[in-house]
């Protein structure tokens, strides 16, 4: 492990830098993003690939060794396996991930693996095609599914599969994702709903808690908690006790909050540092980038935006207020 010289206040060591290629989405899932009257950002408020790659070296020259490419929807930003090429040539670089939604991966997975990605992670809420057309407001399960075939035979290891839990949707297919885990192999991720939807419609009534995920796989598979590899993963994972394939994590930011070791900040699309996925803030690099400042310039500022992260969230803080961005303008 490389010195990390990304030091909050609160002693954290920033090593994870989730990176946000585009705002743009094929997708209008109703917990992350408006269905109508999107303004999306014009091209030239985005980051280049050039600034996104600068941002990124100067970051892993001060200690971070995971990159997530993210969005929005990154496979629809155009030649995204060029970044991954030039990201992957960064020394430093441990992990290199993606998270998409998985349509349009079909036959594009083995080019992402020899561009350099080592790990995908593909979001997907259900496994009946009314249902994911009820979340996501598109026809496509049949795509994403291909999608994660691909990610399969292309060979990436122990890929997961995201999928959000909300109350009155889906909580009764949290066993069938287990049994899928079990026939492909990929590890599940129950996430909690988190109030970053568009609407403000957040309430807490939707939220299905970890712990009742846990409760509704034993009810059909027996399991066993697996050791974390680092203390900053988010999710607590378990493996089938009848030793089957496939894994199941829980990320359960508001029931189990996992602040006090997150190693993480974020790059949104249009050129702002994040320090929290709930900040009230965004911090602009994207205009430093474009004055001309040097490297040793940007990475002073990086230092100092990681001196205020936040210390947590403050989702179950009765005074708490849901940040202006929706998750798709910030990056998941
Ligand atoms: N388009 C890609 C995808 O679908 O995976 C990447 C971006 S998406 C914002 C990243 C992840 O954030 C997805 O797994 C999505 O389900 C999750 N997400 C979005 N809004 C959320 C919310 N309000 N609460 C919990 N997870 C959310």
């Amino acid at each position: 492990m490389n010195e990390g010289l990304l030091r909050d206040k609160f002693a954290r060591t920033i090593r994870d830098l989730r990176i946000s290629v585009t705002d743009r989405c094929n997708f209008r899932c109703f917990y992350c993003i408006p269905d109508e009257d999107i303004t999306w950002k014009r091209k030239q408020e985005l980051l280049t690939y050039e600034e996104i790659i600068l941002v990124a070296q100067v970051a892993v020259g001060l200690g971070v060794e995971k990159l997530r490419l993210t969005g929005g929807e990154p496979l629809v930003r155009r030649d995204i396996e060029y970044l991954v090429e030039e990201l992957a040539k960064i020394p430093g670089v441990r992990d290199l991930a993606l998270t998409t939604n998985g349509d349009g991966l079909k036959d594009r997975a083995a080019a992402l693996r020899s561009a350099g990605l080592t790990r995908i992670t593909i979001s997907c809420d259900s496994l009946k095609p009314e249902t994911f057309k009820v979340i996501t407001r598109r026809d496509a399960l049949q795509s994403v599914l291909d999608g994660i075939e691909d990610v399969i035979a292309a060979g990436f290891p122990a890929p997961k599969v995201n999928c959000v839990v909300i109350r009155g949707l889906n909580e009764d297919e949290v066993a069938d994702f287990a049994d899928f885990a079990r026939d492909t192999g990929v590890s599940m991720r129950f996430i909690e709903y988190m109030p970053l939807d568009n609407g403000h419609q957040w309430d807490r009534s939707m939220l299905v808690g970890g712990r009742e995920v846990i409760d509704r796989i034993q009810k059909r598979h027996q399991l066993l908690p697996v050791q974390r590899d680092t203390p900053s993963e988010t999710a607590l994972r378990y493996a089938f006790a009848d030793g089957a394939p496939g894994e199941i994590g829980i990320i359960a930011p508001v029931t189990m909050p996992f602040c006090g070791e997150c190693s993480r900040l974020r790059l949104t699309a249009d050129g702002n540092i994040r320090t929290c996925l709930f900040s009230m803030v965004d911090h602009n690099i994207r205009d430093r980038l474009r004055r001309g400042e040097t490297r040793e310039q940007i990475a002073q500022f990086i230092i100092d935006t990681v001196l205020k992260k936040e210390e947590g969230h403050r989702i179950n803080e009765a005074d708490f207020v849901q940040p202006p961005r929706t998750m798709v303008f910030i990056g998941g």
